[in-house]
């Protein structure tokens, strides 16, 4: 049976690296395809049209199918008891992060239970995401072994309350970043999160 979770992009294995710690990530497509009905980032705004998870790499035919095989599987009644088997083989001495979506997001309050499910199973694991889907997961329980980070640039926005709610912005510059007090992410993913930094403020700087 193919696996699930994969060994995520340059950014991931780098602050892997730095960290001393292992990083899996799962992620389904990017962006919403009305006439077929998959829709995998429900509330994307504006930032659909910098998402670097519609170009490059993402588009190859290979990945493309195999990222859209991670969203079927995700549909299916099996889908936590296959991703917590698949943590039983890759934990290891190291911390395990489980980065959920470097590409998609969570498409309905059911998909977001599941992982919600899986987080609850695997305590020594620590699970992280950046969504736009917070108008749903906000009202929700979130296990103290998964962070959630709300992005802007959904057609949500202003939902987010920008002093309490650890949130993402993305930023042409460090100046500007800076300035507006956030904490750059950009080169290592774990900085955005709680277990690396207190800052609700996260900021990435656009490549
Ligand atoms: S929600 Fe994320 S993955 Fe989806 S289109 Fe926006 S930036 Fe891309």
């Amino acid at each position: 049976m193919e696996n699930l979770l994969g060994t995520g992009n340059s950014k991931l294995v780098k602050t892997a690296k730095k960290f001393d710690v292992k990083i899996n990530n799962f992620s389904i497509p990017a962006g919403n395809d009305k006439k077929s009905g998959k829709i995998t980032c429900p509330f994307a705004g504006s930032c659909i049209k910098l998402c670097y998870a519609k170009k490059g790499a993402y588009r190859w035919g290979n990945v493309e199918r195999a990222l859209t095989r991670r969203y079927e599987s995700s549909k299916e009644e099996n889908f936590v008891d296959r991703i917590t088997w698949e943590l039983s083989r890759i934990k290891k001495n190291k911390q395990l992060y489980i980065r959920i979506h470097d590409s998609g997001d969570f498409y309905s309050p059911a998909y977001f239970n599941k992982w919600v499910e899986i987080a609850m199973r695997n305590r020594d694991v620590r699970f992280y995401a950046y969504t736009k889907s917070h108008s749903f997961i906000r009202s929700k329980f979130i296990p103290y072994n998964m962070d959630l980070i709300f992005s802007l640039g959904s057609t949500n926005d202003q939902l987010i309350d920008q002093e309490t709610e650890r949130h993402s912005k993305i930023f042409y510059s460090a100046e500007e970043m800076i300035d507006q007090g956030y904490t750059d992410a950009s080169e290592y993913d774990l900085l955005a999160t709680k277990w690396f930094t207190e800052n609700n403020k996260i900021g990435l700087i656009i490549h």
